[in-house]
């Protein structure tokens, strides 16, 4: 009985089943009140005016015939039920299996990997929200499943570079077409490096997808990974001549964070101000108090970002200027990182500039250790 487990039959069945459970009824009511016909009368909660007084004022031709129109009236009406059993089950299953079966068919496909497919339910009922729920996650699905192919193509095309560089000179040191003088020998290295630090971005940039970057957040004084980090840049920012300033409120209280991230995060942000301020540009790093949390930043004086491409700078491998970028060793995931690890500790980041030529400002909250634990 394979075809009594599907659901257009269930329903068929049990229509059938009240409507038999009905008849089963009406049947031996009839046939009892139909035998009686007096008593039908006289007990009916309808008033007979001209209900018989005895029996015997009525003909046993009459009780017969009585019998037989109320036999007629039930075969007509379990006639006319079973008819309506019919036409209502094919209504209703056409209502409720069919989306059912569309439902069934676009989940199958999405779990084949065509995230492409869609459901095209048109009504307003729970099927429909059901539709509509396996369609958003269609959408959640195809969107990470274009990420992933992204990342796939990026991540191979950052490599390629610094690899083709590589090799390039290799095959020019052993073929004898380029000497080797100690200036190719540190561009090599400087491209290995370059290779190097991109794979432990990477590696960190997957950690920090996965949920896998952990922080220990514990009492922090901020003011001395600010000077820190001030003094890892102080070369670099000398050598392209731009000036640095640190105004770092002077009741600044300790944040509750992993003062490693916040240096990883801080050095992120440094990196990028150095890299996109040309000389003569001023940086600044700030931190003051704000609510419950502290907020610190990196101001420049640099080529600015314009607003359209302000929601997308936290983006994995997201570049405003892919040329130029590309040139100075940029992969577009410095900011992705820090952001994950401003999140891990509860913060928000977020970037301001007044557009392209006008600087940029790169913010980032961090809970303060003294409001939470006084
Ligand atoms: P990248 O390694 O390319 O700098 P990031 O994730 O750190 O990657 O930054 C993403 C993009 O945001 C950069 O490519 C750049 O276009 C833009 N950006 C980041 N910081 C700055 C800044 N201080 N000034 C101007 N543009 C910036």
């Amino acid at each position: 009985m394979l075809w009594l487990r599907q659901l257009r039959w269930k329903l068929f069945v049990s229509h059938l089943l009240i409507i038999a459970i009905g008849i089963a009824i009406l049947l031996p009511t009839a046939h009892f009140l139909a035998g009686n016909p007096l008593s039908a009368m006289r007990d009916s909660p309808f008033s007979f005016a001209s209900a018989p007084a005895s029996e015997s004022e009525i003909a046993p031709s009459q009780q017969e015939a009585f019998q037989l129109v109320v036999d007629q009236a039930l075969l007509i009406s379990a006639f006319a039920a079973l008819s309506a059993v019919v036409i209502v089950s094919l209504f209703v299953s056409r209502r409720i299996v069919e989306p059912l079966q569309e439902l069934a068919l676009v989940s199958g496909r999405l779990a084949q990997g065509y995230f492409r497919e869609r459901t095209t339910i048109q009504s307003d009922d729970e099927l429909a929200h059901l539709s509509g729920s396996i369609n958003r996650l269609a959408e959640t699905l195809e969107q990470t499943e274009q990420r992933r192919l992204g990342l796939i193509t990026d991540v191979s095309h950052e490599l390629r570079t610094p690899l083709t560089i590589i090799a390039g000179y290799m095959e020019g040191l052993i073929d004898g077409v380029i000497a080797p003088e100690p200036e190719i020998f540190s561009l090599v290295h400087h491209e290995a490096v370059r290779l190097k630090w991109m794979t432990e971005e990477l590696a960190l940039l997957s950690r920090a997808e996965a949920g896998q970057l952990r922080v220990e957040p514990r009492p922090t004084d901020l003011t001395e990974i600010i000077e820190r980090v001030a003094a890892q840049f102080q070369s670099q920012l000398a050598s392209q001549g731009l000036t640095f300033d640190r105004r770092v409120s002077s009741m600044l209280p300790r944040a509750l964070a992993d003062p490693d991230r916040v240096e990883q995060i801080l050095i992120n942000l440094m990196a990028n101000a150095v890299q996109y301020t040309p000389a003569g540009g001023a940086i600044a790093i700030f931190a003051r108090p704000r609510d419950l949390f502290v907020e610190i930043g990196v101001a420049d004086t640099g080529v600015g970002i314009p607003v359209e491409h302000l929601p997308h700078i936290f983006e994995r491998f997201y570049r405003v200027d892919k040329s130029r970028a590309r040139q100075s060793g940029g992969a577009g995931i410095g900011l992705t990182i820090a952001r994950h690890l401003v999140y891990a500790h509860g913060g928000e980041i977020w970037a301001e500039s007044e557009g392209a030529g006008r600087g940029s400002t790169f913010r980032f909250t961090l809970p303060v250790y003294e409001t939470v634990f006084r």
